[in-house]
């Protein structure tokens, strides 16, 4: 099969890698990355929000499918664009999308289907929020802005006087374009990810991964893309992942598709185990990124497969997971990210090269033999073992060996499930 994939990210990197697996499929990734072209995928340099350009390839090639990695395109409603082709595309139409793209038409569905999630009030006037700030008495406080905002719209207020600039930021300043903000219950636990494969009513469960989200060591610091992840997750139980599926997962896709949206595509949902049981943080529309990279290298089945019968919508009879041990991956990054990245040399693609673990690229470009970074998330290094520690080993020894001067990266991913 022909099959072409939109992004230029790791998670893209991870979903070509998978899709390579069946080695008669012919994989191109649009924009990619120079660092990909290491894995031998083939890049096309079209952005990913430029429908016409990635239509005509697709046509022009006689792409078998498409498959979007990223967000914004689906919000954007590339499905919508490429099915009025009669292109075939997998990820969920811009009404469907809409379960990533506005919180408040998420909590809605989630209160209607009797979800539980963080207790919350949207507001679209400062004033409204200002005064029902001044009537709050826990804090710490969350303050989410309502809409795409890269990862970045969310903020914990730990006080009243943060709460009131945060606000004031989103619904005066119209920071990330906000109109709308949701102020929400602060939610304490464990945090873990479930993503599952949607076909209308119907979906199929991936096993948890755990993304590490805080900059530095220890979960200190800002929030960031994500500087790790870890799948399965060991210290979330069966029982608990089984509840997530049947009270969560199910109704959620249940009430979908009884509300006349019709999903097709990833379903991710972010939860927390908090004392009250689980939670919904949110859901996203697509792969997690760095969740992807730790999970889709566990498939045993083969991914082009799955997803050609859920785009024609027939029952898939089981999916296969490897079931031992673990994957660990870790994010090196730009010294200075989320702040203020600082860009420089990579160093020389050789030593990419001959890294004995599998990699996945994000922002890197590459000039001639070197390679440079151009953005906060650079390239995830993971390996597999029995254990977290001997995970650790590995990736780290590979790290230690990469030229270090522009990299930072935490030690501690995985130390939750130790
Ligand atoms: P989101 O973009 O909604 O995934 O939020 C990013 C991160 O912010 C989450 O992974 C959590 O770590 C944190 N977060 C979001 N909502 C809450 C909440 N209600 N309580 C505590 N932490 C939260």
């Amino acid at each position: 099969m022909k099959i072409l994939v939109v992004g230029s990210g790791a998670r893209e990197d991870a979903i070509c890698q998978a899709l390579q697996k069946n080695s008669q499929n012919v994989v191109f990734c649009a924009p990619g990355n120079d660092g990909m072209k290491l894995s031998g995928i083939k890049t096309i340099s079209i952005e990913e929000n430029d429908f016409e350009r990635m239509a005509n390839f697709a046509q022009t090639n006689s792409i078998d499918y498409t498959v979007v990695g990223p967000e914004e395109p689906l919000v954007n409603g590339i499905v919508d664009f490429f099915k009025r082709q009669n292109l075939k595309i997998f990820g969920p139409n811009q009404q469907a999308a809409q379960v990533e793209g506005s919180k408040t038409f998420t909590k809605r569905l989630m209160a209607d289907a009797g979800i539980p999630t963080a207790q919350y009030q949207e507001f679209t006037k400062l004033e409204d929020a200002l005064n029902y700030l001044k009537i709050v008495s826990d804090f710490p406080i969350v303050i989410k802005a309502d809409g795409l905002a890269a990862g970045k719209g969310v903020f914990i207020a730990p006080d009243l006087v943060a709460a009131a600039e945060v606000v004031t930021d989103l619904l005066a300043e119209h920071k990330f374009n906000t109109r709308r903000v949701v102020i929400e219950e602060y939610l304490e636990g464990e945090e873990f990810s479930l993503m599952v494969f949607v076909d209308h009513k119907r979906f199929y469960p991936m096993p948890l991964a755990q993304d590490y989200k805080k900059i530095l060591d220890g979960d200190l610091g800002p929030n960031t893309g994500g500087m790790g992840a870890v799948c399965p997750v060991a210290n979330i139980s069966k029982n608990i992942e089984q509840e997530a599926i049947e009270n969560v997962l199910k109704p959620f896709v249940t009430e979908l598709y009884d509300q006349g949206i019709k999903y097709t595509g990833i379903l991710y949902a972010g939860l927390i185990l908090t004392k009250k049981g689980i939670k919904v943080i949110e859901f996203n529309a697509r792969f997690g990124d760095p969740e992807t990279e730790v999970v889709l290298p566990r498939l045993q089945s083969d991914l082009s497969e799955i997803i050609e019968q859920i785009l024609c919508h027939k029952k898939i009879k089981k999916i296969d997971w490897q079931i031992g041990g673990l994957n660990l991956g870790v994010f090196a990054v730009s010294k200075g990210y989320p702040i203020k990245p600082v860009f420089g040399s990579l160093g020389d693609r050789d030593t990419f090269k001959k890294c004995s673990l599998m990699i996945n690229y994000a922002s890197v470009r590459r000039e001639q033999q070197q390679l440079y970074s151009h953005g906060g998330r650079l390239y995830l290094i993971q390996a597999q073992a029995e254990t977290v520690e001997d995970a650790q080993t590995k990736v780290y020894q590979e790290l230690e060996k990469m030229d270090q001067t522009n990299i930072f990266y935490r030690r501690d991913i995985g130390k939750n499930s130790i």
